[in-house]
């Protein structure tokens, strides 16, 4: 089933998803967001966020993102709640498809995040938002005089860890190997704290609590011993993975698989434009997400109105 051609498509409901939406509605675009079967991103598995400028008294995640498609349903943006299963942007208009039913667009925005690795574990799942976190920039405050677990051995471990003991008493890194892939100075600033202790050739087995993390269950992986950490609070913080399989073979990404991006948020395909944490692995947070979404609505609502002929085409594009 295809229907007719509209102006933009956005696919992804996140922090980035939703603000191009708000923008482009409201700037007569008629967007369709492709939001995801479970929309809301990132924030829907955080609870309190605090660090998000305009909610003084913070809010929890999930409510933030009702909050956010709200707003951008106000002015007219559509939504489905479904999974984007392909897409073709080998010629315009552009081609998105729901399983059999097919949309298509002059341009599209895509949004589609990243995900915080987890261990899988079941206990973990119970916890989240209760004690286990994949953000300690996000939640670290809620960690004062607290003991804390975070487990990987790289880069972001160290910098998280080290970032922890602002607020934790102490934070036990556990690592799966005695060697870091952390650079060396990162892994050196981390190890001449004080308040951090190492668990290396282990892995963490189980978070223990019903309501709220107890303890953290690790086991030796050379030994298969297994010890119990008494600790407040469990930090995952063992990568990301761009959700960006849609897309190979037609955007242009890194070595780690996120979009690429050049002069604001176009990507390598002309209409095509990418924005939040699929492009970003430095800052990952929602409001930079945010940002970007809005920088991508303007990026495309100018390269429609200049590509159309439009009368104030002159005034829209191009930015330098
Ligand atoms: P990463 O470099 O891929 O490291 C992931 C860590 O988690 C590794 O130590 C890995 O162990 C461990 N791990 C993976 N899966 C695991 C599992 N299932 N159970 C237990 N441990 C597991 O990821 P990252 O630290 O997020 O860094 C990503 C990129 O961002 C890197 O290029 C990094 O340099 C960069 N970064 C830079 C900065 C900075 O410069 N300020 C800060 C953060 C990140 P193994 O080592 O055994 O595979």
């Amino acid at each position: 089933m295809s229907e007719s051609i509209r102006e933009l498509i956005i696919i992804g409901g996140g922090p980035a998803g939703y603000t191009a939406a708000l923008y482009a509605a409201r700037a007569n675009l008629e967007p369709l967001v492709i939001e995801g079967f479970q929309w809301g991103g990132q924030l829907m598995i955080t609870s309190d966020v605090e660090n998000y400028p305009g909610y003084p008294e913070g809010v929890l995640g999930p409510e933030m993102m009702k909050d956010f498609r709200r707003q951008a349903d106000r002015f007219g943006a559509e939504f489905i709640s479904d999974d984007v299963t392909r897409v073709d942007f080998s010629e315009r208009p552009f081609r998105v498809y729901v399983g059999d039913d097919e949309y298509r667009a002059e341009a599209v925005v895509v949004a589609t995040g990243a995900n915080a690795r987890q261990l899988g574990l079941p206990s973990e799942r119970n916890l989240q938002g209760r004690g286990v976190s994949y953000c300690a920039v996000c939640d670290a405050a809620f960690f004062r005089e607290k003991n804390v677990v975070i487990v990987g051995g790289g880069d972001s471990a160290m910098e998280e860890a080290t970032f922890l003991t602002k607020f934790a008493d102490k934070v036990t890194v556990v690592h799966r190997r005695d060697e870091f892939r952390a650079s060396p100075i990162m892994l050196d600033r981390a190890r001449a704290n004080d308040k951090i202790d190492w668990v290396t050739n282990a892995v963490v087995d189980q978070v223990v609590g019903e309501t709220e993390v107890t303890a953290i269950r690790t086991r030796d992986v050379t030994t298969d011993e297994v010890s119990e950490l008494p600790a407040d609070g469990l930090f995952v913080a063992i990568g990301h993975d761009p959700n960006t399989q849609l897309f190979v073979g037609q955007l242009d990404m890194d070595e780690a698989g996120y979009l690429v991006t050049h002069d604001g948020t176009s990507t390598n395909v002309e209409g095509v434009f990418a924005a939040g944490d699929v492009v970003d692995h430095t800052y990952r947070q929602a409001v930079t997400a945010a940002g970007m979404g809005c920088m991508a609505a303007l990026d495309a609502e100018r390269w429609l109105t200049a590509r159309e002929g439009h009368p104030h085409a002159a005034l829209a594009a191009p930015r330098d």
